[in-house]
């Protein structure tokens, strides 16, 4: 049933449409361009030739694979997946797999790319992949869940390995589906826990590794708010749009430096409290089961209204292209710190820019993820373990180094944060294929 496709253009493509399945009316022009369009930025300030351009910009392979499988009821289902390896030249293919009915080959394609520049910003050394299955998992009941992630296995095994390309967690994955990716792998290569990182820590899996997103990206707010001189995270107001690994690991860890999370939103709605969330709180609430918007003493608000709340610094952490030419001028934030991949279009950072609010962006703020999953892979090769002290500090350094490398291009080139972060990656990526490959 797979087949493999030959790469293809990583962008160029014309045109948007309105998705009408979206309530939040998202216009989805395509995710590869817009990726595109910020790098293109950065190239031109980089002054590259062109034959380079489209050598950074395409991937180096793509694959697209149907899985069957045998449902609960006896009815066979089939999904499309697909894993985009964009770029390798740093280190092993690296990239999440994630679960979601908008899955398609060009959002893979647009955030494996991210993955490059991502893993490139944080000078960790990975190259950049990203995999995915169109479905909604909820629709699915667990052994539905297992048989699927193992025939992902089955089906790209061929181009995965621990030294070719490591999958992890994404949206609507976790440790439970790296087990079974784990346990799969094992099956057909035997004892290999360094093919894929967010693994149960119980089960080669590293301690910090499920906070380390969000975790990563409360260090990202704290150097952000030092270098333009907001000061420091207590006392601050924040509003998180999406409630999930991410959005709530981020939450968790503001309330316990103090920050006053007074909006959040998940799938099922948005709530909002001016005094600041009890985080802990509502995060119980919420693993007893119980809905968001029945948590006591928030009043609700509409789910597209979380973008608007005004507030000192705002969190997309669901999903891509949220913030658009459409709303970009009724954010009423001085910062935006994109935990989420891609929530940006490139017509709302413009507006964003000529508004004056600061954009951190995506491949710098949540790389706190993969920089812990190169911590995972290091200590599955070491056999080793370490303390959560020791994974968070040296997440830590990681992240406030990557800041101080962004920084320094922006007040020396005069660049927005994003295009510089995006003229850092560059840099480093172009480098190393200079180095290992002759003929560039
Ligand atoms: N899915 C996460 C990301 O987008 C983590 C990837 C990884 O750990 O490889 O950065």
């Amino acid at each position: 049933l797979s087949r493999m496709a030959p790469a293809m253009s990583g962008g160029m493509q014309q045109g948007g449409s309105l998705d009408p399945q979206n309530s939040q009316t998202r216009y989805k022009s395509s995710h590869a361009e817009n990726t595109n369009k910020f790098i293109v930025e950065a190239l031109q300030h980089l002054e590259y030739p062109e034959r380079l351009q489209k050598l950074l910009l395409t991937p180096e392979r793509e694959v697209s694979v149907e899985l069957a499988i045998l449902r609960d009821n006896g009815e066979v289902a089939t999904f499309d997946a697909y894993r985009v390896q964009h770029d390798n030249s740093r280190g092993p293919y690296k990239g999440g797999l994630r679960f979601h009915p908008d899955v398609d080959i060009d959002d893979v394609r647009s955030l494996a790319s991210l993955m490059t520049w991502k893993t490139a910003v944080m000078d960790i050394p990975f190259g950049g992949a990203k995999g995915g299955v169109t479905v909604d998992p909820s629709t699915l009941s667990e052994r539905e869940l297992e048989i699927l992630t193992r025939k992902l296995v089955q089906a790209l095994r061929p181009i995965l390995g621990t030294y070719e390309d490591i999958p992890a967690p994404d949206m609507n994955t976790g440790a439970r589906e790296m087990a079974w990716i784990f346990d799969e792998y094992t099956k057909f290569e035997g004892y290999s826990p360094g093919i894929v990182t967010g693994k149960p820590v119980w089960l080669h899996g590293s301690l910090g590794r499920e906070a380390a997103t969000g975790r990563g990206t409360v260090f990202a707010v704290r150097e952000l708010l030092r270098a333009i001189r907001m000061g420091e995270i207590r006392g601050k107001s924040f509003v998180i749009q999406g409630f999930g690994n991410v959005g709530a690991w981020a939450a968790q860890i503001l309330h316990e430096h103090g920050g006053r999370v007074i909006a959040v939103s998940d799938v099922s709605g948005a709530i909002h409290c001016e005094t600041g969330l009890d985080v802990p709180a509502l995060r119980q609430h919420l693993a007893d089961r119980q809905a968001l918007t029945t948590f006591p003493g928030a009043s609700t608000v509409p789910k597209e209204a979380i973008l608007t709340v005004p507030c000192d610094v705002l969190i997309p952490a669901a999903i891509g292209g949220v913030i658009t030419e459409a709303n970009a001028g009724d954010l009423q934030c001085k910062v935006v710190v994109e935990a989420a991949n891609g929530p940006t279009t490139p017509e709302a950072d413009q507006i964003l820019r000529d508004r004056g609010i600061v954009a951190l962006p995506d491949i710098y703020t949540n790389g706190g993820g993969v920089t812990v999953s190169f911590f995972e892979w290091v200590q599955n090769l070491q056999n080793f373990k370490w303390s959560e002290a020791e994974v968070n500090t040296k997440l830590d350094v990681v992240m406030t180094d990557a800041f101080k490398a962004i920084w320094e291009i922006h007040e020396a080139d005069g660049l927005n944060l994003r295009t510089a972060a995006f003229v850092k990656a560059l840099q480093r990526v172009t480098r190393a294929r200079a180095t290992a490959q002759s003929s560039l």
